[in-house]
């Protein structure tokens, strides 16, 4: 199940020392109308909030890491869920050891620097929705 979009424009910038990172890129995601959009970012945080979704208690795990790390890869995407737009991301992160931990972006990982890239596509409404077999609010292809 797959439709094509097309690309409109692509911001880039920095995120806020101290902001909370998945706030700051749902806040930048709803300033700009993107409801339809990609956002890749590097940069640290000085300590992270992370998940990971339980297939079968159909429920995310959160662990804090409550150090500084580096973000060595962080992927999304943007869609609509409840009427706005929601950034939906995945985060990788270093230690001082090059330990890499990797989850689903929760909020509470908290900005020490942050560049990120934006893009906004248009083509189709992309809604998120109760899925009956994850339990997950995906995508009604
Ligand atoms: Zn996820």
């Amino acid at each position: 199940m797959f439709q094509e979009i097309k690309l409109q424009r692509t911001i880039i910038g920095k995120l806020d020392y101290d902001g909370d990172l998945l706030g700051q890129l749902n806040d930048i995601a709803s300033q700009n109308n993107i409801t339809l959009g990609k956002v890749e970012a590097i940069g640290a945080v000085k300590k992270a909030n992370i998940g990971f979704y339980d297939q079968d208690t159909f429920e995310y795990n959160f662990t804090k890491l409550d150090k500084p790390l580096e973000i060595t890869s962080l992927l999304g995407n943007i869609s609509i869920k409840e009427g706005k737009p929601f950034v939906h991301a995945h985060i990788n992160l270093s230690d001082e050891k090059y330990n890499v931990y990797g989850g689903h972006l929760g909020q509470g990982t908290i900005v020490f620097a942050c560049e990120f890239i934006m893009t906004k596509y248009e083509g189709i409404d992309l809604v998120r929705d109760f899925d009956e077999q994850t339990h997950l609010p995906l995508w009604k292809i």
